[in-house]
């Protein structure tokens, strides 16, 4: 069955304020798809359009190869799970699961066969005369997708279904939503602001900022490719070293830097001589001391501030003039003279930097 989601060239206004520039995006079937962004970047907006709660000013959604536009949000083929869940709480969990098959006439026995086979689905197998109020957090979560998947939905919508839960009961979840798109094949859209969630579970993601989407691309290629400034900090920590270009050849764009001198990294875009850019280098891809001088093309100093024990491995942060630098090494490299206050040899490998012109595509 075709469950794709084509944004087919959407816009949508409301007034004056166009809360989503044009779009242009297909959304495979059975892919799990994320929109990842600041708050107010127009994600809920998306998936309104996608749910039928709201019309495109301009363009239309496909579902399934089908125009969407005028099509009730109750006759389109996708369920919703937002943020505070809505479970019914004077209804037991098989209450829960069966509503939205009950309000479709759905023999008692169907729904009881579809409410067994989603709590088996769910792995909450034999919880179904439960309450709600019996359940903790992350049942409760597990409910809220069994009861949208009742209806058989072909496109699952979740507003930042997890941003409820604590820490460790989201990081779990994470991996169960996963297992439970793989394990029906319904295709996932899912919105967040939390790039960890978007990166662990999406086969592809979409940045927004500002109401545009900004780069669409799997997790890897996000994080190692950003192909604009927003996508470079938005996506992970990064470096961002501001400079103008002193040349370009090929590919390698070197900047001059302040009070670094000069760096070179991988040119994104047309970039040219003169030009003011930012270049982004991670922190885990800073090597330090002996490291830096044997196997970097890129060298540099700056003087340590502060050292951070996270445990695996340790963050220093750098300062040259005004230029802070956060760096990161595995706990195993640590050697007795990084202490704050003493200066320290950086350096990396160019193709792991990249040059963005600065304030374009934002
Ligand atoms: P959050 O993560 O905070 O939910 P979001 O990325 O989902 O944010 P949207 O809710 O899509 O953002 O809103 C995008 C922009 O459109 C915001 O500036 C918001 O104020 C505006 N907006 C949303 N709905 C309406 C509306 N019905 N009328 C006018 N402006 C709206």
């Amino acid at each position: 069955m075709d469950s794709s989601v084509h944004l087919d060239n959407v816009v949508m206004n409301f007034g004056d304020f166009t809360a989503v520039q044009k779009t242009d995006l297909k959304i495979e079937s059975g892919e799990f798809f994320s929109f990842l962004g600041p708050s107010g970047c127009g994600k809920t907006t998306i998936l309104n359009m996608i749910s039928g709660f709201l019309d495109p000013s301009e363009g239309d959604v496909r579902i399934g190869g089908k125009a969407m536009r005028g099509v009730p949000a109750n006759k389109r083929p996708t369920s919703m799970i937002f943020q505070n869940l809505a479970l019914f709480p004077l209804m037991t969990v098989a209450e829960n699961i069966e509503f939205g098959l009950e309000v479709r006439g759905v023999s008692k026995a169907e729904r009881k066969k579809t409410s067994d086979r989603l709590l088996e689905l769910v792995a909450l197998d034999g919880s179904g005369t439960k309450q709600v109020s019996e359940l903790s957090g992350g049942q409760k979560q597990r409910i809220a997708i069994a009861r949208a998947l009742a209806v058989e939905p072909q496109v699952l919508l979740l507003d930042e279904p997890l941003s409820a839960l604590d820490l460790k009961l989201r990081q779990h979840m994470r991996t169960e939503l996963k297992d439970i798109q793989r394990k029906t094949g319904i295709t996932f859209i899912y919105i967040t602001h939390d790039q960890g969630e978007a990166l662990t579970m999406s086969d592809r993601v979409g940045v927004m900022s500002a109401g545009k989407l900004q780069q669409v691309a799997d997790p890897i290629t996000l994080y190692r490719e950003p192909k604009t400034e927003f996508v470079a900090s938005f996506v992970g920590e990064n470096n961002a070293i501001a400079g103008s270009v002193e040349g370009v050849e090929g590919s390698n764009v070197t900047v001059n830097c302040a009070g670094l001198g000069l760096l070179t990294g991988r040119g994104i875009g047309a970039i040219s001589k003169g030009q003011s850019v930012n270049l982004f280098i991670r922190p885990e891809l800073i090597r330090v001391g002996q490291a830096a001088e044997a196997g970097c093309d890129v060298r540099f100093e700056a003087n340590i501030t502060e050292i951070n024990f996270e445990g695996s491995y340790l963050t220093l942060n750098t300062q040259m003039g005004s230029q802070s630098i956060s760096v990161q090494i595995g706990a195993e490299q640590y050697t007795a003279d990084l202490v704050a206050g003493a200066k320290v040899k950086l350096g990396f490998i160019s193709q792991d930097a990249v040059v963005i012109a600065r304030g374009e595509n934002v």
